[in-house]
């Protein structure tokens, strides 16, 4: 091969992108990356996917925010911007002007207070704020201190609650934590893996790998999914169930363990609570009644729950497909009782990983950007959290538990919420019902991004701050295995981009915080520096319990620590769970559920149903990877699934563009006759502005863990 380019420095990092967490390091020259390379990392061994390996361009693209924006006076926001912009039939400039920082920060600031001091009488917030599951875990602390202690507000969320809400709801609920019981590697261990609702090939890719290699090494991997993802290939079972069925197919299985005696007595009986009720609710869902909903065979559901509970070792990993239901809390509870009936839980091998999806989603959670929690999940409600915080801050807090993402939305479009502060979150894609979303963030009085890039909802605000890419920055990132990772600065910024605690201090600052995380030797602003990094890190371990033996020191030398990790001088716990749950009487509690028909049912007028996902080439709403040169070329264009014989019977060929309808929004792809789509399913992947996928989707919520449906909405296509 060619010659390696000579690097002016080669720098350890972590992967930006999902939650696997890849150690790499990034070989720079002349302020930019020329090569990623996989390091031997707990999570990764040295393995890395095409969105590592290659996804690191969009960092020096020209399209880099390099200075703050000020909305032009008189310009209205307008939705219809978004595809203006974006198709390059409006610049910018036309829509927005330049400003110096402190112009930009003193605008920023001024209108937040306006509103949050016109209704400070005790009556609802006006404020809201999202904060991002990829930056680092120190900003997330930081912004959802700012939003707390400055807002005066709880409302203060993000995209976790489009992915993972359920699972953590269910989970915190059943097992007093939201946090996998053992990290992914255990595959290895496992003598049968149950992958349901999940395409880690696409998702989580270094993760496949490892399930791949423990079915090579002679684990049996059970594919539960409507969708024929790549790991079906892979597997004994794919259980191609009618898309919205979880809990009659898990039910079915609960009712096989339960009648044939393969439950685990006395895990039940030493570490269980509900046990009871589980099995009366479960006592009528038969196999043979089961099939009938979710369309599997009686003898393949037998056979499943048989291979499941007789299993000397069994994880369960879990991903949107089972989360992003109006449902998901429930498919969740199912899971969970699985794992608890027959005692498949805190031993290697064993046990129930949600894989997470964003590089920091699990992070995020952990830092309390969440409106029910503060940091450690620490409940805002119960009176001693509150007095505790309110005492550390100096600041009184809002006793109320905040409103989630799509509250917040919903709240914006009625003028309830009429100031907001977004911080690296792209609601103008990633939200349900789109339209509806993005006309709600337009009617917001004052509206702040931070972020690298001029997303779709950046362009619907008032000020527009241009912030650091993780390139760019220290910060600590913990992955779907609770590994809290450090990534480190290769990069400088463009411009006048400034680093994102550096901004989020700054307009604390000026709301009348007095914070000092960052200090005049640490710069401008504008370079990394690590010192304000390891003040708030510093500040979490005081709050956080399971960070408590891990001071910045110990971070900076291992690179990586598996938490929780109470004590300095000890390894942190990658098993969670072995003896008792995080509850008060530290056992679990197993909540029953039943099969219901969600909300979105196909009809005459909307006949197939549509699921939205990811694609292996782009990440999430296509901010970054629609900015990296290579990922963009393998994947350029917005594609819809679609099975051969729905393509025959609508005389759609492959390649031909398709207009697809729903009852919520209308928009334009070209179609792909996939193998991997049922007969009466679409897929669509949620990343491409020219086909916004969420114009389709609706904003019911699943009532415990707030999650939209996006995997089920019923539409129709049609030749364009
Ligand atoms: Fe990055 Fe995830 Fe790919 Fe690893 S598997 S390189 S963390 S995107």
């Amino acid at each position: 091969g060619a010659a390696l380019q000579p690097a002016d420095a080669v720098v350890d990092s972590v992967c930006p992108y999902c939650g696997v967490g890849c150690q790499l390091s990034y070989r720079v020259k002349d302020n930019k990356v020329i090569e990623a390379i996989g390091r031997d990392g707990p999570a990764n061994q040295g393995r890395l996917c095409v969105k590592g390996r290659y996804g690191y361009d969009y960092v020096s693209s020209d399209q880099r925010l390099t200075t703050p924006l000020i909305r032009r006076e008189g310009v209205a926001k307008d939705p219809a911007d978004i595809g203006r912009v974006r198709r390059g039939e409006v610049p910018l400039a036309a829509l927005f002007r330049e400003a110096t920082w402190d112009e930009a920060l003193d605008l920023a600031a001024a209108g937040l207070c306006e509103l949050r001091d016109a209704h400070a009488n005790g009556s609802a917030s006006p404020l809201a704020g999202f904060g991002s599951a990829k930056g680092s875990n120190e900003e997330a602390y930081l912004f959802q201190k700012l939003i707390r202690q400055g807002f005066l507000t709880n409302n203060v969320d993000h995209c976790t609650r489009l992915c993972h809400a359920s699972s953590v709801a269910a989970l915190l609920e059943g097992l007093g934590s939201g946090s996998v019981s053992n990290p992914v590697l255990d595959a290895q261990y496992a003598e049968v893996i149950l992958l349901i609702g999940a395409n880690p090939s696409s998702n989580h890719p270094v993760a496949a790998s490892f399930i791949k290699n423990a079915v090579k090494a002679g684990a049996t991997l059970i594919v539960a999914d409507p969708r024929r993802a790549p790991m079906a290939r892979f597997a004994t079972h794919h259980l191609a169930f009618r898309p919205d069925t979880d809990v009659a197919l898990l039910n079915a299985l609960l009712h096989v363990i339960i009648a044939e005696g393969l439950t685990d007595p006395d895990f039940i009986a030493a570490r269980v609570n509900g046990y009871e009720a589980l099995k009366a609710s479960v006592a009528e869902c038969t196999p043979e009644r089961m099939s009938e909903i979710c369309g599997i065979a009686p003898e393949v559901l037998r056979d499943v729950a048989r291979r499941y509970a007789k299993a000397k070792s069994a994880m369960i990993f879990w991903g949107m497909g089972i989360s992003q239901h109006v449902h998901g809390t429930d498919n969740a509870r199912c899971l969970i009782a699985l794992a608890m009936i027959t005692g498949q839980i805190g031993r290697p091998g064993c046990g129930l990983h949600p894989l997470r999806g964003q590089n920091n989603v699990q992070g995020a959670s952990d830092a309390g950007l969440i409106p029910m929690m503060m940091p450690n999940y620490q409940r805002i409600a119960l009176p001693d959290i509150r007095e505790h915080f309110e005492a550390l801050w100096a600041t009184p807090l809002d006793p109320q538990p905040g409103l989630t993402v799509v509250e917040i939305i919903h709240g914006a479009y009625e003028g309830r919420i009429k100031g907001m502060f977004i911080e690296g979150e792209n609601p103008a894609m990633s939200d349900p019902d789109l339209d509806h979303a993005r006309a709600a963030l337009a009617k917001l009085e004052h509206l702040i991004v931070q972020d690298i890039f001029a997303t779709e909802t950046a362009l619907l605000a008032d000020v527009i701050l241009p912030a650091s890419a993780h390139l760019e920055k220290w910060g600590s990132y913990t992955n779907t295995d609770r590994l809290i990772q450090l990534g480190r600065p290769a990069l400088t910024p463009p411009g006048q981009a400034r680093q994102d605690l550096w901004i989020i201090e700054q307009l604390a600052r000026r709301i009348g915080l007095g914070w000092q995380y960052w200090q005049a030797a640490d710069g401008d602003g504008q370079l990394a520096a690590e010192a304000p990094t390891a003040r708030v890190f510093e500040e979490m371990r005081a709050v956080m319990a399971p960070l408590a033996g891990v001071p910045w020191a110990r971070l900076r030398r291992e690179q990586a620590v598996v938490t929780p990790a109470p004590l300095e001088g000890e390894p942190g716990h990658a098993i969670i769970f072995e003896q008792s749950f995080p509850t008060p009487s530290g056992r679990a509690q197993l909540v029953p559920a039943s099969f219901m028909p969600g909300p979105e049912q196909p009809d005459q007028d909307f006949p197939l149903v549509l699921s939205t996902g990811r694609v292996l080439e782009h990440w999430h709403t296509g901010a970054m990877t629609r900015r990296a040169e290579v990922l963009d070329a393998l994947s350029p264009q917005p594609l819809l699934s679609m099975h051969a014989e729905d393509a025959a019977a609508l005389r759609l060929d492959e390649g031909q563009a398709i207009v697809i309808a729903s009852r919520h929004g209308t928009l334009q792809a070209l179609l792909q006759v996939s193998p991997e789509v049922r007969r009466g399913q679409v897929f669509l992947p949620f990343c491409y502005w020219e086909a916004a996928a969420n114009v389709l989707t609706g904003s019911a919520l699943d009532p415990a863990g707030k999650i939209p449906g996006f995997k089920v909405t019923a539409v129709r296509v049609q030749a364009l």
